[in-house]
């Protein structure tokens, strides 16, 4: 965009050119709403990560349109003095830093714990220095739905009021602390609650942000590819990595949880919503998620199957699917939420904010990404023998 046209926010005011600290930049939605604020807004990204593989494109060459709008800080903020003062020169932070794969839940708890509640400073150097905080939440802070308690055969199971995730309403149910899996969302609901005590009683202002599945080109890695052949990322890469691969898609205890996939592009939209109408959005915790995508995680495979077979051009597998069990998948103390469809009426109420893109066409346009971006690389990878 030409950096001289004035933006107007949602009251019909100005928008000034903010400084903007990303932590977490180098990721998947770190590297999407950089891109969208360097191609759309006049701002000025201080990108802080420990990678930035993902936003390579947007930092070289030092022609690109947004050349000197944005800055890399490699940083890893779990031990460097350099965060409160990139803090410092900026009006705003966004905070995306975490460890988010469902699989290091269980299995590394600690670093799981110590990512998303310990090194979550910016907090603290955000209300001590008067600066506003756009933190990065997740909807699995809501954990299990209260109709998951029914009987199976309950009517109520329909009813809204036992599923839909509000906000101010709903409560947060976890499982035992045996079922490690909840360190991850346990740690984000407590980094919350700190935000939201900052907030009342020394003035923080803040907003968190709940995303309820977020997916795109550039999530995760493909294992063996760009990332640990060991790896197990979330559900989009290692789907689209069996699909690639042509292997069958592997559902976890039959692949019965119920999940709403919203398209990254759309997602990021609100944010930049956030970011501009800080009158609109301080104080707020807001779900976003496209309530209309709701699958199965069976569901899911069985799209990705058929829309996949029309990117690529080559037939699916007669059995594109394979059950194992969540112990066999991600090992002891894995449980998971059954279903989680967000309440938009907040984020309707105070941003004007609604999903466009439709499940098919999001994996549609995800999926081509993964075949061209990996499709040949995969291939050679295949064909190469393995050394014993
Ligand atoms: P991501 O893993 O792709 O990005 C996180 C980035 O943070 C990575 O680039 C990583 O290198 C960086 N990072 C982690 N620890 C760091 C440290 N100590 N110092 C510096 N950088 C560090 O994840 P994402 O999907 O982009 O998610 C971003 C945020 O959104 C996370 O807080 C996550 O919990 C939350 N979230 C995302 C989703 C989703 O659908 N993608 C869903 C729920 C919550």
């Amino acid at each position: 965009m030409a950096a001289s046209t004035v933006r107007i926010n949602l009251d019909g005011k100005p928008i000034n050119p903010l400084t903007i600290l990303m932590i977490g930049a180098g990721g998947f939605i770190g590297s999407h709403l950089c891109e969208k604020i360097l191609q759309e807004t006049p701002h000025k990204i201080l990108a802080l990560d420990v990678y930035s593989d993902k936003i390579k494109h947007l930092l070289e060459p030092d022609s690109l349109e947004w050349a000197g709008r944005i800055q890399f800080h490699r940083i890893n903020i779990k031990h460097d003095s350099r965060l409160e003062g990139l803090i410092k020169m900026s009006d705003l932070t966004i905070n995306l830093a975490a460890i988010c794969t469902p699989a290091d839940y269980n299995t590394r708890p600690l670093d799981t714990i110590y990512s998303n509640f310990i090194d979550a400073l910016p907090v603290k150097y955000c209300s001590e220095n008067a600066k506003r905080l756009i933190h990065f939440s997740t909807c699995e802070v809501y954990g299990k739905t209260i109709g998951s308690f029914l009987p199976k055969d309950s009517p109520l199971r329909q009813d809204p009021a036992y599923y839909v995730l509000k906000e101010d309403t709903s409560p947060c149910i976890f499982g035992s602390i045996e079922k490690q899996r909840w360190s991850y969302a346990c740690a984000k609901q407590l980094i919350e609650r700190l935000i939201y005590a900052e907030g009342a009683e020394n003035g923080l202002e803040f907003t968190i942000v709940r995303p309820f599945n977020w997916i795109g080109p550039r999530m995760d890695f493909i294992p063996g590819i760009d990332g640990p052949s060991e790896g197990v990322p979330r559900v989009l890469a290692c789907f689209s990595n069996a699909l690639l691969r042509r292997e069958q898609l592997k559902l976890v205890d039959g692949g019965e949880s119920q999940r709403t996939f919203v398209y990254i592009k759309d997602a990021i939209e609100a944010v930049l919503l956030m970011i501009e109408n800080p009158d609109r959005a301080n104080g707020h915790i807001f779900n976003v998620g496209n309530p209309n995508n709701e699958v199965t995680v069976r569901q899911l495979a069985e799209m990705m199957t058929a829309v996949y077979a029309n990117v690529s051009g080559e037939p699916a597998l007669e059995e594109p699917t394979v059950d194992v069990s969540s112990k066999e998948f991600y090992g002891e103390g894995y449980d998971d939420s059954d279903k989680r469809i967000p309440d938009m009426t907040i984020i309707n109420k105070q941003l004007g904010w609604n999903p466009k893109t439709s499940l098919w066409d999001l994996l549609d346009s995800t999926l081509t990404y993964q075949h061209k971006t990996y499709a040949e690389a995969v291939k050679k990878a295949i064909s190469k023998p393995t050394t014993s």
